[in-house]
């Protein structure tokens, strides 16, 4: 079975083209907004997770270009971003007190949870700090915070400033994990066994299996942790979503009668610019060389982003199974992708050798840019929120692995509900994978569902042109801080 890890990233990335990124922003809508916007500033605190950074970094980025807010982050010490990639940002580091065990703890709510803690006096102290003059002469309009940072709440009301909260998962999961604690009271959960294949009738299309449960050494951690998160998202001045409203659409309608306040759905952010430059590790672009080698839509991409991990036998079959499959591979495996390993030690052997050049295997990669060439085929993902929108905006169909918390809801919106993708089960078995990867690339079920993906990534692509349901949303946004 899939588990989840994490650790201290070391930043390894040199910085970016900047006059690139700016040049295309500049050239992506109506600026009218930079001048009289110049003298308000945004403070933004991201969870130090990768796949929270990017979604806090890449807003940061709109709300700078797009509406010429300046910009304050505000960053822990554990996983700090490349404060050289934004020359245009100031940042400040608070310390989060975290010691080697507990940054390196595979309890990811646990975690979450002493982080709020452990930050709550340094960001309090520094956002005090800010607003007392010491970020410069803008006046602050407004905290954006990840929502998973419920403390932030009481401090911005202490000091009198309104607070956004950035959710980076989608509507339809955060729905989901607000109903947990109703279904704990219920009694519904914790589920059982016969359970995993009954709708929950409280959040449908979800059945059992996929609510978005993240195992944590106290259970009644989760409860408490989501009770915060959604209380605190609840009395905030909005919410910002990665997210468009076509893809969303009925779970917002839902969302909205929980949650009434301002929401804004303005994703996808990637899409506003090139490629992200918010990247922990270094992105090996031997990748994007070795797919302008292979055939148009034949590659398999295979990544379980930043925190999944696997064992030693699931390693195998994945790799057995990619092999089997007889097309070509580019597969990220991160170091210490497979627990208690450095990098490829549990590879068959001479496993690349034997392909023949037909596998890559890489570090890390400019994902982005990996799932925008025309040779990929499909993405077999475990359903983390970026890697999904990611695969819909470059209309990739997924091979989904969904492993703890709302990639399980992704996976089944993915391969039920919009209906471009297959879902392995939990067991990484080689002879399954092969039938998949055969299914979605060669298959006529797989050019259905490029067809069905490729509508969707056509709305994405309007949401974000002048008039469309992301432009317009930004454009509220921008209105709504500026009204503070
Ligand atoms: N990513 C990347 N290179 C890789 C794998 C992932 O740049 O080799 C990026 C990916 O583009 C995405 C993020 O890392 O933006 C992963 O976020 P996601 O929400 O998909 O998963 P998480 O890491 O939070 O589980």
């Amino acid at each position: 079975m899939f588990r989840y890890l994490f650790s201290r990233f070391e930043c390894e990335n040199t910085p970016r083209n900047f006059q690139k990124e700016i040049k295309i922003m500049e050239n992506h809508g109506d600026h009218s907004h930079l001048q009289q916007r110049k003298k308000r500033r945004l403070v933004l605190f991201p969870l130090p997770l990768q796949g929270h950074i990017n979604p806090m970094l890449q807003l940061a980025s709109i709300l700078y270009h797009k509406a010429g807010f300046s910009i304050t982050i505000i960053h822990t010490n554990f996983n700090s971003p490349n404060s050289s990639n934004y020359p245009h940002f100031s940042f400040r580091s608070i310390p989060d007190g975290l010691s080697e065990t507990e940054a390196s703890t595979a309890d990811i709510i646990a975690f979450d949870m002493l982080l709020n803690v452990k930050c709550a006096v340094p960001f309090q102290d520094c956002l005090a700090e800010l607003l007392g003059g010491g970020g410069g002469d803008d006046d602050v309009a407004c905290l954006i915070t990840d929502a998973v940072w419920y403390f932030t709440q009481a401090v911005a009301d202490s000091l009198k400033l309104p607070r956004i909260v950035l959710r980076t998962s989608n509507v339809c999961s955060f729905n989901a994990f607000a109903a947990i604690p109703l279904l704990y009271e219920k009694g519904c959960l914790p589920m059982q066994d016969f359970q995993f294949e009954t709708p929950v009738l409280e959040i449908p299309p979800l059945r059992y299996k996929d609510i978005p449960i993240i195992e944590t050494h106290d259970p009644e951690n989760l409860n408490r942790f989501l009770k915060d998160m959604v209380k605190q998202t609840k009395v905030s001045s909005g919410i910002i979503w990665n997210s468009f409203q076509e893809l969303d659409e009925l779970a917002m309608t839902n969302l909205k009668q929980e949650f009434p306040i301002p929401n804004f759905p303005i994703g996808p952010f990637h899409k506003y610019f090139p490629a992200s430059s918010s990247s922990l590790l270094a992105q090996d672009q031997t990748s994007i060389s070795w797919l302008h080698k292979q055939p148009p839509k034949s590659v398999i991409y295979v990544s379980f982003g930043s925190i999944t991990g696997v064992n030693e036998t699931e390693f195998q079959e994945i790799a057995w199974g990619l092999a089997n499959s007889k097309l070509p591979f580019l597969w990220v495996v991160r170091p210490g992708l497979v627990c208690g390993t450095e990098w490829l030690e549990p590879l068959p052997k001479n496993f690349l050798e034997m392909l023949d050049g037909r596998g890559q295997i890489v570090k890390w990669a400019p994902q982005q840019e990996v799932l925008a060439h025309s040779s990929v085929g499909v993405f077999w993902t475990h359903n983390g929120w970026n890697s999904t929108l990611e695969s819909i905006c470059e209309g990739v169909p997924m091979i989904c692995q969904p492993c703890f918390g709302d990639q399980l809801v992704n996976a089944r919106y993915v391969c039920d509900v919009w209906r471009f993708g297959l879902r392995l089960e939990k067991k990484v078995e080689r002879g399954e994978i092969e039938r998949a990867i055969r299914r979605v690339i060669l298959e006529a079920e797989g050019q259905k569902m490029r067809e069905r993906i490729m509508i969707l990534k056509d709305k994405m692509d309007t949401c974000l042109k002048t008039g469309g349901s992301s432009y317009q949303s930004l454009e509220s946004l921008i209105n709504y801080i500026m009204s503070f």
